[in-house]
């Protein structure tokens, strides 16, 4: 066993001795109903950003936000993980918060974060939040959890096709990450973890857009967010790749929107028909049906800001 491997080993047989969870920076887990906290190893390759030969890069989980936003070629290379990455929280906050910490933070949900309420994402079997307060829920319902995944980072990775190295599992895809069990916000059990993501080669002249509809100008997550990435040829729309949050319980890549675009002129007309292909994915609840609009718009907006030179 390597010395990497040793130290991520023992961080693991921490966790599952304890009973603990794993902290990176700490802005999530730091502020939820106490358990004990095993820090991830320091210098066990989860630090930086190392280019590959073939042009792809590897950002380790333990890459602050702030160090990401400072690499001047990765910032370059991938315009829509720049910008998508600029909009999270506060400097503040992404001076400590990692890239790990942010693709697996827990959901916002008042149940869950207050000591006392059972539900399907800790131990329980009901979802008090569906007849209860969810104005900031999911308007897409992947039943029976309806909190959308906080993660902003997360949609630009979907966007590029990215992939997760968690220790003792094959390369996952982000949206793998994120799974389809309707009661967790990601797959990974407590004592595993993401080593690293990787970015495929960057495309040159792609044309990128990161925007987010909020309840409050600054320090705020997201009511809707959304991420594209699209190549033209003239005015035609060549290929495109959109991603959306704050909708559902997973950060969301959307390929019917994609399917809608590609081929297509980039015109307000045809930016408003792909957005319908989302929105018609909707299945609000009683609370949430205002997401619906803010959806359009907000992929409107990004797919106009996306092809504005
Ligand atoms: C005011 C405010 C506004 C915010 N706005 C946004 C926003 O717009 N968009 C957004 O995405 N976030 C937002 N956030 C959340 C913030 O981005 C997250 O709290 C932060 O990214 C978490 O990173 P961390 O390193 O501090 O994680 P931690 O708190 O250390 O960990 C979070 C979770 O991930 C797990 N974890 C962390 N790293 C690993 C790893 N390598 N392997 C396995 N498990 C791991 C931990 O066990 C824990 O469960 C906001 C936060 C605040 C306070
Ligand atoms: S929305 Fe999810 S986290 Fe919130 S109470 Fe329901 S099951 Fe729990």
């Amino acid at each position: 066993m390597t010395a990497i491997e040793a130290a991520l080993e023992a961080a693991a047989e921490a966790v599952r001795a304890t009973g603990g969870e794993l902290r990176a920076g700490g802005t999530d887990v730091m502020t939820r109903p106490a358990r004990p906290l095993v820090d991830l190893p320091a210098g066990a390759d989860l630090h930086g950003i190392t280019w590959r030969p073939d042009g792809s890069v590897r950002v380790g989980a333990l890459t602050t936000i702030t160090d990401l936003l400072a690499d001047a070629r990765l910032t370059a290379s991938y315009p829509a993980l720049a910008a998508t990455a600029a909009a999270i929280a506060t400097p503040q906050i992404r001076n400590v918060a990692t890239v790990g910490g942010n693709l697996l933070q827990r959901n916002r949900c008042w149940y869950l974060r207050t000591p006392g309420f059972a539900c399907h994402q800790n131990g329980g079997d009901t979802c008090p939040a569906r007849d209860g307060a969810h104005l900031y829920s999911a308007v897409v319902d992947q039943g029976p959890c309806v909190a959308p995944h906080p993660s902003t980072l997360a949609l630009a990775l979907l966007a590029y096709a990215a992939t997760a190295d968690v220790h003792g599992r094959a390369p996952l895809e982000i949206a793998d990450l994120y799974g389809d069990d309707p009661t967790r916000d990601h797959v990974l059990d407590s004592a595993e973890i993401l080593r690293a993501v990787h970015l495929p080669p960057p495309v040159s002249g792609e044309r990128t857009a990161y925007r987010r509809a909020t309840a409050r100008e600054r320090a705020e997550w997201p009511l809707v967010e959304a991420t594209v990435r699209l190549t033209l040829d003239g005015d035609t729309i060549t290929t495109a790749a959109v991603a959306a949050g704050g909708i559902a319980r997973t950060p969301l890549l959307l390929p019917e929107v994609a399917e809608a675009l590609h081929g297509g002129p980039a015109t307000p007309d045809a930016f408003a028909a792909a957005a319908d292909r989302a929105t018609a994915r909707c299945t609000p609840l009683p609370r949430t049906a205002y997401k619906v609009p803010l959806l359009h718009a907000t992929l409107v907006d990004a797919l106009t800001a996306a092809c504005t030179p």
